[in-house]
């Protein structure tokens, strides 16, 4: 279910297990200019490769995410997100670009044309499923706050009506290229346009409801079908549902980590539940019948008599469906036998007849002869 491949971080890098943050980071700068989609443009793998090293940086680059990603592996996405669904990946790769490279638009500054349709972000969420909601799946509503594609202009930021022009400052280009002399010969240099902000158009009339942007942050409500099976940690993938596209560009996806509360009663070992019961000694000695709550709803269970205590009762088919297979699991109830402990004098009277009966040796009463005896020589 999870799209990214849960491959080693640090193979990713290419780093050992024990490497500095600095080691780290030069190695995802490394890695960085050689996949930067501006010297790959044959190539359109490189991109796809370079999310993937940039996830693994920004795993790898925080401390508390790297620890729990040594500790568990796999869960590259549920780490560190939740609240914030732009928190960490989320950014986009544009964005994450230019916070390491600064304004210069990336090493060897390319040409970089962004004029084009544009994807979305991916985007993501954590939500918390009652236990029976993960045994039996369940329909979670959720609201997200995203940026969504301007109805009004489509994603154009143009006034509806209006076409934007062409960037009277980077003739469309969308960078803006610089010669200088150095000692080392002329140097090109090639920064974004501020102008058009990197697009190559420039938006005359900007669309009035959402300034220009192509996007609009706006919460929403979506309703997350979770299916029978799931367990804590399992990562749900929403397509199209993440972050608005531009231009005419296809919205991203929306990545759904989930939490299982944990139960009162049952404890989950994959498809299989384990509970206890408890019986009392004359139950476990003589048999009964107990009633037991499944999640299915009450059973009668027979307790064998002379049944001993951590004797296992099966129940097959009462516990979690395979996911998206058929069948499902066994409840596997564990007998606790009860020893009483809060004997009337009758009671009392009683068990000890029993255990004279069968010969078994047992303490003294208190206030007995033997205790009369103890407490004479205190
Ligand atoms: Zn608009
Ligand atoms: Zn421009």
């Amino acid at each position: 279910m999870p799209a990214v491949a849960p491959d080693d971080f640090y193979e990713i890098l290419g780093v050992s297990r024990n490497a500095s943050e600095d080691e780290i980071k030069k190695a995802y700068l490394r890695l960085a200019r050689e996949l930067h989609p501006d010297a790959n443009r044959d190539d359109p793998s490189s991109e796809e490769r370079f999310k993937v090293v940039n996830l693994a940086y920004e795993t790898l680059r925080d401390p508390e995410r790297r620890r729990q990603y040594d500790m568990f592996g796999s869960s590259p996405r549920g780490a560190g997100g939740g609240a914030d669904p732009f928190g960490g990946f989320g950014a986009g790769f544009g964005d994450l670009f230019d916070a390491f490279f600064g304004a210069g638009g990336g090493p060897g500054g390319g040409q970089r044309t962004r004029s084009g349709p544009r994807k979305g972000e991916d985007a993501e969420a954590t939500v918390t499923i009652e236990f029976a909601g993960a045994v039996f799946g369940v329909q979670h509503e959720l609201t997200v706050r995203l940026p969504q594609t301007c109805a009004t202009c489509s994603g154009t930021g143009a006034r509806p009506g209006t076409t934007p022009i062409r960037c009277s400052v980077c003739q469309g280009a969308g960078e803006v290229r610089k010669v200088r002399q150095s000692i080392l010969g002329q140097m090109v240099t090639a920064s974004p346009c501020t102008r058009c902000g990197g697009t190559g158009e420039e938006i005359t009339s900007p669309c009035p409801d959402c300034r220009g942007e192509g996007r609009r942050r706006e919460e929403h409500s979506l309703v997350v079908d979770v299916p029978a099976g799931v367990d804590d940690g399992a990562t749900l993938r929403l397509p199209g549902r993440g972050a608005g596209g531009l231009r005419g560009g296809p919205p991203g996806d929306l990545y759904v980590h989930l939490r299982v509360k944990p139960h009162p009663t049952f404890m989950r070992q994959g498809p299989q539940l384990h509970a206890a019961l408890h019986v009392a000694m004359t139950q476990a000695a003589l048999g009964a019948t107990v009633s037991f709550e499944t999640l299915d709803g009450t059973e009668e269970l027979e307790i064998p008599a002379g049944s001993q205590g951590g004797k296992e009762i099966r129940l097959r088919g009462r516990g979690v469906p395979n996911l998206g297979g058929r069948g499902r699991g066994d409840l596997v109830v564990i007998l606790v036998v009860d020893t009483p402990d809060d004997l009337s004098k009758e009671q009392e009277d009683l068990i000890r007849r029993f255990a004279e009966s069968r010969g078994e040796v047992v303490a003294a009463p208190e206030g007995g002869l033997m205790s009369k005896l103890r407490g004479a020589f205190k």
